[in-house]
């Protein structure tokens, strides 16, 4: 996905001023502006940009900052802070609870892929445990109902649609009606989307919201909408009561920065993320975890911290020792996993790493988590001490892949996994090596 650039873009940024002899009014004015550049680049909205530049030149007040502050940390976490607050309107979005009745409208564009996203709702709901049902209130498109039908009907959750009523509003109280009476505890409700804002899409949209009275209703957007984002869902934003924003193909080549201007039009959070278009491909949406990820940076400004409170001191000058090296081994890695395990101390200091133990280790999935760390440590066990002392992913050709594969008794599938987590892992530990040692050239310490 192309936002993955834009984070590269401002970890860039970032960096470049990180490499600055002296941070001063210059150096950050040519970083915020590489920033907004970025950003506009990736289709966020102007006003939001500039909010933001000002926004962080407010809180970064070199003046004002005594000397010995560390500028380069203050800014990265005013960038992280306001990119996290851009995407998150800062109250959450109702949540159906299980075993109650919620009624939950989608609307957006036709093309957003909104039916495709109802189903996969309902899907995600039912895999936890809830009731969901399905009705469709999109009778301008011919197809519509089919399409929902074929869906529901692959995932085995109840529909209600009708191919001869007209009148999308009879349909959706109906399908509502249907479902309280059998209890689901879900309803989710597909409304018509058409080719534009158009003044008879919000007037149905609008009739249907206050027929069915939802307790939520999610504004579904294409990812490639591009800089018309602000406008269309402020626009949706104004004629019903959205609630919550879920981006659809954020596996494809859009820009994506339009998410953000979403957010800021309906102040409504994203919920979840289309990711493809099969029904698992649908991931919950988390501001934090997400902007990490899209800079590439982690919790570094805790992270030196941590590194010296809770690593025990004979094990801190090892430990730092290879941070300044940079260089991250597969055996390092069969360490940290060992040390996640235990959840020792080091554990600790990974879990801060987006994209290591928190994504290793998902709340909720701990067992499975577990199970993957020890069937890496497995095919690890397979390895040569040259392999495992290597930083060289290019060492592991198909010959040693097989053999690794073969002495662990997984498959090949399973070691080219573990390697791309490892290469994962190796570039987050690269990131902080890099950060470790412009501490060190700027003369600074945690
Ligand atoms: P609607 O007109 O808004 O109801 O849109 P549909 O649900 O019919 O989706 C339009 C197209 O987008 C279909 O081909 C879907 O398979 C596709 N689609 C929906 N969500 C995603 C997604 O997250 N990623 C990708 N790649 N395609 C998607």
């Amino acid at each position: 996905m192309v936002l993955a650039q834009l984070g590269g873009s401002i970890a860039r940024a970032l960096q470049q001023m990180s490499n600055a002899t002296i941070i001063d009014e210059k150096v950050l004015s040519e970083c915020l502006n590489e920033i907004s550049r970025a950003l506009l680049q990736s289709d966020v909205q102007f006003k939001l940009v500039r909010d933001m530049q000002a926004n962080i030149k407010r809180i970064v007040n070199l003046d004002e900052l005594a000397a010995g502050h560390n500028k380069r940390r203050i800014i990265q976490q005013a960038v992280f802070n306001e990119l996290c607050k851009m995407l998150d309107p800062g109250k959450p979005s109702f949540t159906p609870k299980k075993g109650k009745t919620s009624v939950v409208m989608f609307v957006g564009l036709q093309g957003s892929g909104k039916t495709t996203t109802c189903t996969k709702y309902a899907y995600y709901h039912q895999k936890k445990g809830w009731k969901p049902a399905l009705v469709c209130a999109d009778t301008f498109r011919a197809g519509a109902f089919d399409q929902l039908k074929q869906n529901a009907t692959k995932t085995k959750i109840p529909y209600y649609g009708s191919y001869m009523e007209s009148d999308p509003v009879k349909i959706a109280v109906e399908g509502v009606e249907t479902f309280k009476k059998e209890n689901r505890d879900l309803i989710i409700v597909d409304t018509s989307g058409r080719h534009k804002q158009e003044a008879a899409l919000f007037e149905e949209m609008r009739q249907v919201s206050e027929a069915t009275k939802p307790d939520l209703i999610i504004f579904v957007m294409d990812s490639s909408i591009g800089q018309a984002a602000f406008d269309q869902a402020q626009a949706f934003k104004q004629s019903v009561a959205v609630g919550a924003v879920i981006i659809t193909k954020m596996d494809g080549h859009a820009k994506g920065g339009g998410a953000l201007s979403a957010v800021a039009a309906t102040k409504s959070p994203v919920i979840f993320i289309g990711t493809g278009e099969h029904m698992e491909e649908f991931e919950v949406f988390d501001v934090k975890p997400f902007v990490s990820r899209l800079l590439g940076m982690g919790d570094w400004s805790g992270f030196m911290d941590k590194i010296h409170e809770v690593v025990p001191t004979d094990q801190q000058p090892e430990l730092l020792q290879k941070l300044s090296e940079g260089s991250f081994t597969l055996r390092l890695m069969y360490e940290q996993f060992q040390n996640i395990l235990k959840m020792g101390p080091i554990g600790q200091v990974f879990s801060m790493l987006p994209g290591s133990s928190s994504e290793l280790m998902p709340k909720g999935h701990e067992k499975e988590s577990q199970a993957k760390i020890k069937r890496y440590m497995t095919m690890m066990d397979s390895m040569t001490n040259a392999e495992l002392d290597s930083t060289n992913p290019k060492l592991f050709n198909d010959s040693r892949i097989m053999r690794i594969a073969r002495g662990s008794g997984r498959s090949v599938r399973d070691v080219m996994e573990m390697m791309e987590e490892y290469k994962r892992l190796a570039k987050i530990w690269s990131l902080a090596a890099a950060n470790a040692q412009a501490d060190r050239r700027h003369g600074r310490s945690s």
